[in-house]
């Protein structure tokens, strides 16, 4: 692949990325985009599966909460509608920045055992998708279905569609935001969270930065990779929200020294300041719009 995926620029950089999750030494190049500064794979190994292997995916049968659990969890959403958070959890943000209610279609794409969606189904939402295509068992349950299907392949429309960090495992954003235009209604929104390049961490490790972990990550769009893909398919980007953690630091330095995520003891390799630290800077580049990873909000025009 030459061309970049997002912006069909031409020019790039190219650079080799070692595999780091596992430890499995090899490397792989991949092409950062002079234009709009996206990253992505040169070629998809053939036996991708290969990397995935089976302590990678730890889905868990789904199994309900008990009804006192369902119950307080409905009742914490109902205060959190009306003004009165108690320990909101992260999900809430991305509720009431959709602006979905509960009766809208929301379809999680790469849910996993669709823990998140589970939590939707208590907080009241009863028209709930999940699609993953390396699940063992579907779930269909009232107001819930889980199936097991790759995103090409889901049909019917929805008022709402996310990826939590499954966008960046997809062939092909161009066809991936087609395939979102497609099965968004009108005036549906979609998130996007997924690693983003151009942060502060990405320019100081670079082949070191753990969220390119290659060779399972195929694409790393830059908010003006993001912006020409919405645009090239009648969606608005509406906002980006930073939400870069700790171990953006923490993984990647010791990525630098040779450890692979698996070896990795954090608590020993640094200083509790130097922890501390870590999370103090994660909050400062999410302010300044320079974090490792962001939520992407686009509504379909
Ligand atoms: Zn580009």
């Amino acid at each position: 692949m030459n061309k970049c995926p997002a912006c069909h620029c031409k020019k790039s950089s190219k650079f080799s990325v070692p595999e780091m999750m596992f430890g499995m030494n090899q490397s792989f190049l991949y092409s950062h985009c002079h234009n709009c500064g996206s990253i992505w794979i040169d070629s998809i190994p053939e036996s991708i599966d290969k990397f995935y292997p089976k302590n990678y995916y730890s889905f868990n049968k789904f199994e309900e909460d008990s009804a006192l659990s369902k119950n307080l969890k409905k009742w914490r959403f109902k205060m959190h509608k009306i003004g009165f958070s108690i320990k909101a959890p992260q999900y809430f943000d991305w509720i009431d920045k959709l602006e979905v209610g509960v009766d809208d279609s929301i379809a999680d794409i790469g849910c996993g055992d669709g823990i998140l969606l589970k939590q939707l189904k208590y907080c009241g939402f009863q028209n709930l998708f999940g699609f993953d295509p390396f699940i063992d068992n579907e779930t269909i349950i009232s107001g819930l279905k889980i199936k097991k299907l790759p995103f090409e392949e889901i049909s019917g429309f929805f008022d709402c569609i996310m990826f939590h960090h499954s966008f960046e495992h997809l062939k092909s954003p161009l066809r991936v935001f087609e395939k979102i235009a497609q099965i968004l209604r009108s005036n549906g929104k979609a998130l996007i969270r997924t690693p983003v390049s151009g942060s502060v961490v990405w320019e100081e490790e670079k082949e070191y930065w753990f969220q390119l972990d290659a060779p399972r990550h195929l694409f790393i769009p830059s908010v003006k990779g993001m912006q020409i893909l919405a645009e090239k398919n009648g969606l608005e980007l509406c906002s980006i929200v930073f939400d870069s953690l700790d171990t953006q630091f923490s993984i990647s330095e010791l990525y630098k020294r040779g450890i692979p995520l698996v070896k990795q003891d954090r608590e020993k390799e640094f200083s509790k300041r130097e922890l501390s630290n870590f999370v103090k800077r994660a909050e400062e580049v999410n302010r300044k719009g320079i974090g490792d990873q962001a939520a992407f909000y686009f509504r379909k025009m």
